[in-house]
């Protein structure tokens, strides 16, 4: 017997001393596809304070208001300490889900608690509605780019990803009707199109009003559940949030909503919203896979909701988010004209293309030498494109630390441009 094939029951070999691992044949089919996504892998060196790191997506926590969290926290403990602490339903706290209802009434959807169920995050609620849905070797269609950990929920479901172009307006739906096309020519079942409709992670656009009807007909038609995740889709610049694609379409539509970015992710609370039979698979989903969410994160956010101005955070948010797009945006211009990128309305994010020849991903560890840290454009993309683009985050630094790491950016560039 080698290493590589221990015997059933065997006590497990540690992997000191050696790289080798020695489960690597017992891992089931969907482990070989799991891999350290690249922005996880860039997190130990960008967090190194010396580091300007433009790749992480977290938000500014400093503006919350963290004595009153305390506060409401202690209170919590002490006066519902016996439900705060103990198992909860898998569906979620009725009272959050009825307050949930309030938050997603601001872009125009209307539903019934009944119809929420809450989650781990909404990256549980990712990992749910494709677990249920989704087969080895089905096809979910996704923006190019696209959300990384959506990626790596689709490639531990062994599916195919196929990825749809978008232009400044979000999603092109001509485009997605052609690849529908050929996907049922060739085919090919397609169970999902995944959509950031808002402040796209990664690439800062946002689905036009007048194509989100188009895109709810197409996918309709073919017979494609939409699966519309929108963590960023209250904290816009301009304006009023434009209406969700669940507002107008209840029964084709899974809607993924977060308390992650606008208010702390360090919660974990995230939900869906789904049509009654889809809602009633996602709950045992869910709680053959956790039990229910956390009870006492539960009853905090809505504690949170029910005594403070959490309208008045988000707009504290949006205010604080745009300055920091404008630090951004303004940097670009001034340090990197050679480049071009998106101007966010919104959310954290801009996607900026390098100039020819370029390779985003081969320049980062040059970049980190810089002390300036951003994510390759390949991560968010199934099939290695988008060496060319590079995701620049706005939402953690101080406008200044913003200016100063575009500054290193720009230093980069014009070297690698020599090289
Ligand atoms: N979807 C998108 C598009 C995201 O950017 C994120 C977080 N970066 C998530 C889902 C997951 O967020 P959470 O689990 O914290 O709600």
């Amino acid at each position: 017997m080698t290493p590589e094939t221990p015997a059933v029951g065997a006590t497990p070999p540690t992997a000191q001393g050696t790289r080798l691992d020695p489960w690597l044949d017992a891992y089931a089919d969907r482990a070989h596809s799991m891999r350290a996504s690249e922005i996880r892998a860039l997190f130990a060196v960008a967090n190194r304070p010396e580091v300007v790191s433009l790749a992480g997506g977290m938000p500014y926590l400093e503006g919350l208001p963290l004595g009153v969290l305390g506060e409401l926290s202690q209170r919590l403990v002490a006066t519902r300490g016996t439900t705060a602490l103990q198992y909860g339903s898998a569906q979620g706290d009725e009272t959050l889900r009825e307050q949930i209802l309030d938050v997603m009434h601001l872009e125009g959807i209307d539903a019934h608690p009944d119809d929420v169920v809450v989650t781990t995050g909404s990256q549980q609620a990712l990992d749910l509605v494709t677990r249920i849905f989704v087969n080895p070797g089905d096809v979910v269609v996704a923006e190019a780019p696209t959300y990384v950990g959506a990626l790596g929920v689709f490639r531990a479901a062994q599916a195919d990803v196929v990825h749809v172009p978008l232009d400044a307006d979000g999603l092109i739906p001509a485009a997605l009707e052609e690849t529908l096309t050929a996907l049922a020519r060739a085919g090919r079942r397609v169970k999902l199109l995944y959509t950031v409709p808002n402040f796209h992670n990664p690439a800062g656009v946002t689905l036009s009003a007048s194509r989100r009807p188009q895109i709810l007909e197409i996918a309709h038609r073919f017979g494609v559940l939409v699966l519309e995740d929108n963590p960023y889709g209250l904290l816009g610049f301009e304006g009023d949030p434009i209406p969700a694609l669940r507002s107008l379409d209840a029964d084709g539509v899974v809607y993924l909503g977060s308390f992650s970015k606008t208010f702390a992710p360090g919660y974990r609370v995230g939900w869906a919203v789904a049509p009654h039979a889809v809602r009633e698979k996602l709950v045992l989903a869910s709680e053959s896979a956790i039990l229910c969410p956390s009870s006492a994160s539960q009853l905090a956010i809505s504690a949170y909701l029910s005594t403070c101005d959490w309208r008045g955070q988000i707009k504290t948010f949006r205010e604080l988010y745009r300055e920091r797009r404008d630090a951004m945006v303004g940097a670009l211009a001034e340090h990197l004209p050679s480049a071009t990128w998106t101007v966010p309305d919104g959310g954290f994010y801009t996607w900026v293309k390098l100039p020819a020849g370029l390779d985003a991903k081969a320049m980062l560890p040059r970049a980190v030498t810089a002390r300036v840290a951003y994510v390759p454009g390949t991560a968010f993309y199934a099939d290695g494109q988008g060496g060319d683009h590079m995701r620049l985050s706005y939402c953690f630094p101080t406008p200044d630390r913003i200016r100063e790491g575009v500054r290193r950016l720009a230093g980069v560039v014009a070297g690698e441009s020599e090289l």
